[in-house]
């Protein structure tokens, strides 16, 4: 069953994605609170994705977004905003959210997203296996995972993703359309911002000197590309 949780306070609002996602085959799980969620969550650890709201009250979606992210880096997040939240968008994304919706939404975009982020977190992507080495990177497509000089670097499945096009591609420049076409999918209503902010925070995660990248450089009005 594709589980997803909707965390928002706003009781019509809720109604109004609970419906939809229902609608779309989803089993949906609601909470009304941070901590509402964060329980839920431990109740049912084999849900998907989790859509957040920002402003709720007591802890806030950005607290929820980062306290999910601490133990579980499978799960899909998408924040839902306000039109006027410009920078929660951001700040959503860099605690680890893997997209955001902007409020108000129609419901094939809302099922479009999760849609997406449910392929990715469920891994239906065929799986290949093996290793892709490029030192000091070593990426195993089996498990998922990136190792920088032997040690694990917990990424989330956007940018597992996202370095794995980049390994795959070495000194390739690519332009940030096909990312997002490769990682989202091609039928995905994003904004190409949403890849910069994702490549900012893996940059946080395995760059030696985040001020001045050597894996992930910058072609200027272009893209990005693997390697200098
Ligand atoms: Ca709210």
């Amino acid at each position: 069953m594709k589980k997803v949780l909707v965390l928002e306070d706003e009781a019509s609002i809720r109604g109004f994605i609970v419906i939809n996602l229902r609608r779309g085959g989803y089993d949906v799980i609601e909470a009304e609170s941070g901590e509402e969620a964060l329980e839920k969550l431990r109740d049912h650890p084999d849900t998907q994705v989790a859509l957040l709201d920002i402003m709720l009250p007591g802890i806030d979606g950005f607290e929820v977004c980062r306290r999910i992210r601490a133990t579980n880096t499978r799960i899909g997040i998408i924040m839902l905003t306000a039109r006027s939240q410009e920078m929660d968008k951001v700040t959503g994304l860099m605690t680890g959210a893997d997209d955001y919706v902007t409020k108000p939404f129609s419901p094939a975009e809302l099922t479009a997203r999760v849609d997406a982020l449910f392929r990715r977190a469920g891994g239906e992507e065929t799986v290949p296996t093996g290793e892709i080495s490029q030192p000091p990177f070593l990426l195993n497509t089996r498990n998922r995972t990136l190792e920088k000089n032997g040690e694990r670097i917990k990424l989330t499945q956007v940018e597992y993703s996202i370095v794995k096009m980049f390994m795959e591609n070495p000194g390739k420049a690519l332009s940030r359309e096909e990312i997002l076409d490769t990682v989202w999918g091609r039928d995905y209503f994003a904004e190409l911002k949403i890849v910069d902010v994702n490549i900012r925070r893996l940059r946080l995660k395995i760059e030696d000197d985040v001020t001045n990248p050597g894996y992930i450089t910058t072609v200027w009005g272009f893209g990005y590309k693997w390697g200098l």
